[in-house]
């Protein structure tokens, strides 16, 4: 089972971004590093929802406003690893068009349940396969990075380079 790390403060502002939008969805992408046994994500970029028609069931990132974000991630080193998007008064599963809608291939893809306007759960799916026709979702689990402990570890780094 892959391993998506996430810094607390990626993990709260996500969350506050499905309250902050809530009835609608809310959406935006994940900046990060791999690791060996998937991504460390250590910041979060907020998207315009697109799907203005249905923005409660879906969503969608404007491919110019993805330009820009991978132009923001190369900027700060990292790499795109991720999207998440929020499901209003549903659980953090995906739907057969949250599949659809995934074309990233070895990303994680994050859902956070809102529950009358509160975050609640939230799961993570790796986006598995070499193809759009064997592409599928497996579970992964979520790691929570305390910021004192990636304080701690960018001290290291600075230390020994
Ligand atoms: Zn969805």
């Amino acid at each position: 089972m892959s391993v998506l790390q996430l810094t607390s403060a990626v993990y709260d502002a996500i969350r506050a971004h499905g309250e902050e939008t809530y009835p609608h969805e809310c959406c935006g992408a994940l900046l990060g590093r791999r690791t060996d046994g998937g991504w460390r994500i250590e910041a979060s970029v907020k998207a315009r929802n697109t799907r203005t028609d249905s923005a409660r069931n879906r969503y969608g990132i404007a491919p110019a406003e993805l330009v820009m974000i991978e132009r923001e991630a190369r900027g700060r080193g990292l790499s795109i690893g991720g999207f998440y998007h929020s499901h209003p008064d549903h659980s953090a599963e995906w739907s057969p068009i949250d599949l659809a809608e995934a074309h990233w291939v070895g990303c994680s893809y994050i859902i956070i349940a809102v529950a009358q306007g509160k975050a609640a759960a939230v799961n993570s799916f790796l986006l598995a396969g070499k193809t759009e026709e064997d592409k599928r979702f497996t579970a992964e689990r979520i790691e929570i990075l305390e910021s004192r402990k990636t304080r701690f570890e960018s001290k290291k780094r600075a230390q020994s380079s």
